[in-house]
């Protein structure tokens, strides 16, 4: 029987909207596992809103 225990939801957040100060913020609806990685994560992706690769970050 597979264990799904260790995956989490978890949101990633552009930080260059963040930043930025505008009203909308990227985000990504992403899953991780919790035992794998302990660690925020920190991922590049594509951001809609600047057209262009950001690093996303997990938030809670
Ligand atoms: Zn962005």
């Amino acid at each position: 029987m597979a264990k799904k225990d260790n995956r989490v939801n978890i949101q990633l957040e552009c930080q260059s909207c963040r930043k930025s100060g505008l009203p909308g913020v990227a985000r990504y609806c992403s899953e991780k596992n919790k035992k794998t990685t302990t660690a925020r994560l920190e991922i590049k992706k594509y951001c809609k809103f600047e057209r262009k690769h950001t690093t996303f970050k997990e938030i809670k």
